[in-house]
C-alpha cells in the first residue's frame, strides 16, 4: 500500500473440528445469533478437509518464517469428534508444519467429555484444555444447560476436578472461560471459578452489537452495568496477595496501560491474527462475527484452493489489522482509545453503519479502564514515593 502498511501473517488457526454440540446454552454466537450457516455444515470436518487445512497452515508459517503458530480445535463442542479424529489433526498439523514451527494446540470444550481417557491422550498429545464455566451452579446453569433444560454445572465441575488432579495438570489446563451474566454475584462467581485452581480466566462479555444489543445493555445509555460488575471483581482479584490467578481481560488491560500490544482482540489496538477453517473447510474471520449478521465472517476462500494469504488480503481482514486507523472518530477523540481500541471488532456493528463506530458497551468500557488505570496510578505514585 502507498504508505507502506503490510498485513501481518495469522500466528492463530482455529479449526472448527465438530459444528455441533451436545449443550445448548442460549447465548451462543453459533446457534442463537444472526448467522444460522451452522446448518450447512458438515457435522465433522472431513479428514480431506484437515489435510488441506494442515497444508495451508504449514504453507503460511514457511512462508511468513514463523517458528509458532497456535492451533484452536474448536466447535460446536471440538470432543464430539473423538479421540482418534483428534490424534490425525494434531499430529496432521505438526507434520505439515514440520520442524521450524512449534504448534502449540489448545482444545476449547465445554467440558462435559473430559473423561480419564480424553485426559491421558490430550496430555500425550501435549495438548492444553480450556473449558467453558460461567461460575457457581447457580450462575453457570442459568444459561448453559443441556437441550432438555437441565443445568451442566455438576458434570462440568465433576470434569474440572479430573483435570486439576490430574499428574500433568501444568500442562494440560490452559485455563477457564466465562460469559458475564451481570444477574449473578461478581464475587461469588469469581470465587466459584478459582475453586478449580486456574491458571487463568477469560472474563468475556456478551456478545451483542447496536443493532443485537446484549442483555442488560441499552444502546447509548450511560448505565454501565458490565462495568461495574468487572470492577468489583478487578478489585478482589488485584488486592489479593499472592496473586491468585491470572484475569486475562485484567491483565491485557494492565499490560496495554502500560504501553504494550494487546493479546486478546477484545481490548487495544493489535492487529487480528487469527484464521478461522470451518468444518467445511472454507476459510473465514473470527467466528464472532456471526453475531453480527449472516455472512459476516465470510472470504469466500476455501483451504482446497486457496493460500491462507489470500484471506490476509480480503478488505474485512485488512481493515481487522488497520488499528487506530480504523477508528472512528468519536473513538479517536476519547481519553481511552489507545487502550480500549473501540472493543471486540464484533461489538461495534450497527446495521447500516458496519463496524465503523464505538463498542456498544463503550460507556463500560470507558469506567472500567479508566478505573484499572486509577488503580495503577495510585499503586505506581505510592512506589515512587515509597509508601508501597
Ligand atoms: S471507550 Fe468508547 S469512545 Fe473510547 S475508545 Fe472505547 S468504544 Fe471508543
Amino acid at each position: 500500500m502507498a504508505d507502506g502498511w503490510r498485513p501481518l501473517p495469522f500466528r492463530e488457526f482455529v479449526l472448527k473440528i465438530h459444528s455441533r454440540c451436545d449443550l445448548a446454552c442460549d447465548y451462543c454466537y453459533m446457534y442463537t445469533m444472526a448467522d444460522q450457516s451452522w446448518r450447512l455444515q458438515p457435522r465433522q470436518m472431513p479428514r480431506t478437509v484437515v489435510d488441506q487445512a494442515a497444508a495451508r497452515i504449514g504453507e503460511h508459517a514457511h512462508s511468513h518464517g514463523l517458528t509458532q503458530v497456535k492451533l484452536i480445535l474448536h466447535g460446536g463442542e471440538p470432543l464430539l469428534a473423538g479421540t482418534d479424529f483428534i490424534t490425525y489433526a494434531v499430529g496432521a498439523a505438526r507434520e505439515a508444519a514440520g520442524p521450524g514451527t512449534r504448534v502449540d494446540v489448545v482444545v476449547q470444550t465445554n467440558g462435559l467429555g473430559l473423561d480419564h481417557g480424553y485426559l491421558e491422550l490430550l496430555a500425550r498429545l501435549g495438548v492444553r484444555v480450556g473449558v467453558s464455566i460461567d461460575g457457581n451452579a447457580a450462575a453457570h446453569d442459568r444459561r448453559r444447560k443441556h437441550p432438555n433444560g437441565l443445568g451442566s454445572h455438576a458434570g462440568v465441575a465433576a470434569a474440572l476436578r479430573r483435570l486439576d488432579g490430574h499428574p500433568q495438570r501444568g500442562d494440560l489446563f490452559g485455563g477457564l472461560l466465562a460469559t458475564i451474566d451481570v444477574r449473578n454475584d461478581p464475587i461469588a462467581v469469581y470465587e466459584a471459578l478459582l475453586t478449580f485452581n486456574p491458571p487463568m480466566i477469560d472474563l468475556l462479555l456478551p456478545h451483542g452489537n447496536w443493532t443485537a444489543p446484549p442483555p442488560g445493555r441499552v444502546p447509548g445509555s450511560p448505565e454501565t452495568p458490565y462495568a461495574d460488575w468487572l470492577i468489583t471483581v478487578f478489585d478482589r482479584w488485584y488486592q489479593a496477595a499472592p496473586r491468585e490467578t491470572n484475569v486475562r481481560l485484567f491483565t491485557e488491560l494492565m499490560h496495554v496501560i502500560l504501553g504494550g500490544t494487546s493479546g486478546t482482540e477484545s481490548v487495544g489496538l493489535s492487529p487480528t491474527a487469527v484464521a478461522v477453517i470451518q468444518t467445511d473447510g472454507t476459510i473465514e474471520q473470527s467466528d464472532v462475527l456471526k453475531s453480527a449478521y449472516p455472512g459476516a465472517p465470510l472470504t469466500g476462500l476455501h483451504v482446497a484452493r486457496d493460500q491462507l494469504d489470500a484471506a490476509l488480503a480480503h478488505p474485512a481482514v485488512a481493515a481487522r489489522q488497520l488499528g487506530i486507523r480504523a477508528l472512528c472518530d468519536d473513538c479517536l477523540s476519547c481519553p481511552v482509545h489507545r487502550v480500549c481500541g473501540a472493543g471486540h471488532y464484533a461489538h461495534r456493528y450497527l446495521a447500516g453503519r458496519g463496524f465503523l463506530g464505538p463498542s456498544v458497551y463503550c460507556p463500560d468500557l470507558l469506567k472500567l479502564i479508566s478505573h484499572v488505570q486509577a488503580v495503577m496510578a495510585a499503586d505506581i505514585a505510592a512506589l515512587a514515593n515509597g509508601r508501597a
